[in-house]
């Protein structure tokens, strides 16, 4: 049930994809490198010819991360502060850093996850049908 053709006719699991997207790794076969670079797509997988023109994450990994990387630092903020009551500077380093380094870590996955689910879906733009 939570297996969808690759559009190559073989089934993956569901998991399969998104641990593929998770390691930025091709979204068919799973093995090429989806980036060349940090953020960047490389232009085809090496391994299996896919073409990464079909890929656009848009603005959703940036999204993601915002959002997750908010809950922890704010949460992470207030719990130390009611446990602890750490001057303010250590605050400032603390979640200032941690504001920066973590969508640093999770942008590159999350980006990854999302053109993997985007080829698996087979989600595009909407088209237009003509009468023709
Ligand atoms: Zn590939």
């Amino acid at each position: 049930m939570n297996e969808e053709s690759t559009g190559q006719g073989r089934h993956v699991p569901l998991g399969s994809t998104i641990w593929a997207g998770l390691l930025g790794r091709c979204p068919a076969c799973h093995k090429g490198k989806l980036y060349d670079g940090y953020l960047t797509l490389a232009p085809r997988c090496k391994v299996c010819g896919l073409d990464y023109d079909f890929a656009d994450a848009g603005d959703g990994p940036a999204v993601f991360v915002i959002l997750i990387t908010g809950f922890i630092v704010v949460g992470a903020a207030l719990l130390i502060e009611v446990f602890y009551q750490p001057p303010y500077w250590l605050h400032a380093i603390l979640w200032g850093s941690l504001a920066l380094i973590l969508p640093l870590l999770l942008l590159r996955s999350f980006k990854g996850v999302l053109i993997a689910l985007q080829f698996r879906h087979k989600a595009e733009e909407g088209k237009l049908v003509t009468g023709d």
